[in-house]
């Protein structure tokens, strides 16, 4: 599985290489949850950079990862401008494909496009 430390070194390199400024907060070495969870919550953590990548126009991004005692919240925000396909959030297989993993565990994802464009997923905490 992947582990987010790592990916976030990859994510370091996709952002510097189109110009996006990157902000982190929180801890990205989790404590409480699976392998299997972690390796779920890089893949939405890459796609959704990638979309910051391809489709947002910003020029600052911000990951953040807050674990509580019930769940582990990360939220990935751009400044961008969210693109719409005709009124309709298009036919990509990502968010989809985020949200369909994330169901598999319990979790859940929120996209608020008002103000840039942010992505806030839940999960549970597996270990207690
Ligand atoms: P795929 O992920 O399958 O390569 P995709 O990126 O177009 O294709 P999704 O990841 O599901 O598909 O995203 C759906 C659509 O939502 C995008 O096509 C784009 O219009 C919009 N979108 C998603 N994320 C952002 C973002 N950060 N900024 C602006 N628009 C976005
Ligand atoms: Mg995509």
């Amino acid at each position: 599985g992947i582990r987010l430390k790592d990916e976030i070194q990859r994510i370091k390199q996709m952002l510097a290489a189109a110009q996006i400024g990157l902000e982190c907060s929180g801890e990205f070495i989790l404590t409480n949850v699976t392998p299997f969870t972690e390796n779920i919550l890089s893949m939405c953590l890459k796609e959704a950079i990638n979309n910051v990548v391809k489709h947002s126009g910003a020029s600052s991004c911000l990951i953040s990862i807050e674990q509580t005692w019930k769940e582990v919240v990360m939220t990935i925000h751009d400044n961008g401008s969210f693109k719409t396909v005709k009124g309709k959030i298009s036919d990509g297989h990502g968010l989809r494909g985020m949200q369909e993993r994330l169901e598999f565990i319990n979790g859940s994802l929120e996209l608020l496009t008002s103000n840039g464009t942010a992505i806030i997923i839940k999960v549970p905490v597996d270990l207690k």
